[in-house]
């Protein structure tokens, strides 16, 4: 069959383009995103025999169905780096089972302990690999420097996978003083040689928009190109190259659970995700398309409860909605980029529909699709908002119920599930290890309101001695390694820049001087 090209959301993009180009690209000429002109199909027997494979091999038959322009054995070697022993389980994403229909699936056994692990250790495999690739076809001439502003998980999981990443560099922002202990000594403490990590005086937006501002300016590129040969590039959530990775796990979650005789295969499987970016539940919904017998997708919110209300109402708007912070900040989200590929797919792939709502969403701060399109979305999703005190709630309820900790972000889902679930058995996205918010974890056990302050005594202890006393506690075993041995490791990077254009691109040119010599 011949390779599947990648067409643009916007009908922008001049021509499709292979998955390498695509990946280097990440975002398609004219703004839109990339999507494949063809979503494969799997029979169930294909579904279910995946489960007689390691992890690795699962992800490699979806890649290949999906007929990427790299060849098959270059695949399944990326693939086997990219979900071998850097994960702590080998089953790599296991399922932990609450009860006889409620599945947790665990997202958060790889390096940093958050999902975004499953997409990050796999990508920067498939871009070095793509880059080679054009290189080698004469369509490429210079390297990358991934650029990322943080507002803490993100910029670890990517430090993480880029880390001695070929022909690739990266330097992450985050907020000073505006990341939990645990997550700035993740950041501060990275190995590897083509890494750089700064604070950046301000709040999150002013990270993001110093990376905008960065990003498109373009005597520095052209300055960079020149005097470096590298191209700036954000590697970000929009990327369908971080998307294809989360499309494996949700097949390969529906055929384990077959193989270990929880489901029939064939049975409808419901799913519920923790919602910030709508990339999860994208997948999600992607490997429903490809055969999974997923029923229905429920979209979890936090207080910041835009898409809830989009699927609730048909109407998406930021125009007059507050920014919320909540004890589950991976998802204070207010414009979710990934929605726009599923829209683009319910309306049949309506690149004039899809343009004309990203217009309204720029100017108007909202958009509101046609009856049709939300008919579509009322198909396939539900949603419901879970607010702070909730959450907790759900930490310690489901701790008391089944001994089992989650994290505040898989605490909203399990939640929204309660809440939506009908007749068929639901699988929970778990996209975080609980010690990755272990100050919000005690309050749930200690019944602290959220935003209120922990006791003295627990305020003082580093992030890692506080894991240590929940673990007590509770007698939660397995606080991941890269978590327990942070205040053992030597503070590599604690430069604090300020924001404006001019001092990081400063810093980035710094950074590159000193990888050049
Ligand atoms: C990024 C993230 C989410 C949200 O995922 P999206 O793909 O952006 O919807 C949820 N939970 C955690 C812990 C995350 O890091």
């Amino acid at each position: 069959m011949a390779e599947n090209l990648y067409i643009d959301t916007r009908g922008r993009a001049e021509r499709p383009v292979p998955f390498t180009q695509a990946v280097i690209d990440g975002l398609a000429e004219g703004g839109g995103l990339y999507v494949p002109e063809r979503v494969p199909e799997l029979s169930l027997d294909e579904i279910g025999a995946l489960a007689a494979l390691p992890y690795a091999q699962r992800a490699a038959r979806i890649y290949e169905a999906y007929r990427i322009d790299l060849p098959a054995d270059t695949i399944e070697a990326l693939m086997a780096q990219a979900y071998g022993d850097n994960f702590d389980d080998e089953r790599i994403c296991p399922i932990t089972s609450l009860t006889a229909s409620t599945h947790v699936l665990e997202l958060w056994h790889g390096p940093t302990s958050a999902f975004k692990d499953m997409a990050l250790q796999c990508l920067p495999k498939f871009f070095s690999a793509s880059a080679k690739q054009l290189r080698e076809q004469g369509k490429l001439d210079h390297d990358f420097m991934i650029l990322v502003a943080t507002s803490g998980d993100t910029g670890k999981a990517a430090l993480e996978g880029f880390r001695d990443a070929e022909g690739t560099s990266i330097g992450v922002m985050y907020p000073d003083g505006g990341v939990s202990d645990i997550q700035f000594k993740q950041m501060a403490t990275q190995r590897g040689k083509n890494v750089q990590v700064w604070g950046v005086r301000g709040n999150f937006d002013d990270c993001q928009s110093g990376a905008k501002n960065v990003f498109s300016d373009e005597a520095f590129a052209a300055r960079l190109l020149d005097e470096h040969g590298i191209a700036l590039s954000s590697a970000n959530s929009i990327n369908w190259g971080r998307l294809m990775p989360q499309i494996v796990y949700y097949v390969s979650a529906y055929a384990q659970l077959v193989a270990d005789g929880k489901l029939g295969l064939g049975d409808e499987l419901d799913v519920c995700v923790p919602t910030g970016n709508f990339g999860n539940i994208l997948a999600a919904y992607y490997a429903k398309r490809m055969g999974t017998p997923l029923g229905m997708l429920f979209c979890a919110s936090n207080e910041n409860r835009v898409l809830t209300d989009f699927i609730n109402t048909g109407t998406y708007d930021i125009a007059q909605r507050d920014f919320v912070l909540t004890p589950s900040p991976s998802m204070d989200i207010l414009v979710s980029s990934n929605l726009e590929r599923q829209l683009f797919e319910l309306t049949g792939r309506n690149a004039a529909a899809i343009a004309g709502w990203m217009d309204d969403l720029r100017e108007k701060r909202r958009f509101r699709v046609d009856e049709g399109t939300f008919a579509k979305v009322r198909a396939q999703f539900s949603a419901d908002s879970v607010d702070n005190a909730t959450c907790l709630a759900a930490i310690k309820r489901v701790f008391d119920e089944h001994g089992y900790l989650l994290d505040p972000h898989t605490a909203v889902a399990y939640q929204a599930a309660e809440n939506l679930r009908g007749e068929n058995p639901v699988l929970i996205a778990s996209t975080a290890h609980w010690a990755k918010f272990g100050d919000n974890v005690y309050r749930a056990l200690h019944g602290i309101a959220p935003g209120d302050p922990l006791p003295d005594d627990v305020a003082a202890l580093s992030g890692c001695a506080l894991n240590e006393l929940i673990a007590r506690e509770t007698g939660a075993t397995g606080i991941p390694r890269g978590l327990a041995e942070l205040d053992g490791l030597p503070v590599r990077f604690d430069e604090v820049i300020g924001n404006a254009t001019d001092d990081i691109e400063a810093a980035v040119t710094r950074f590159l001087d000193r990888l050049d010599d």
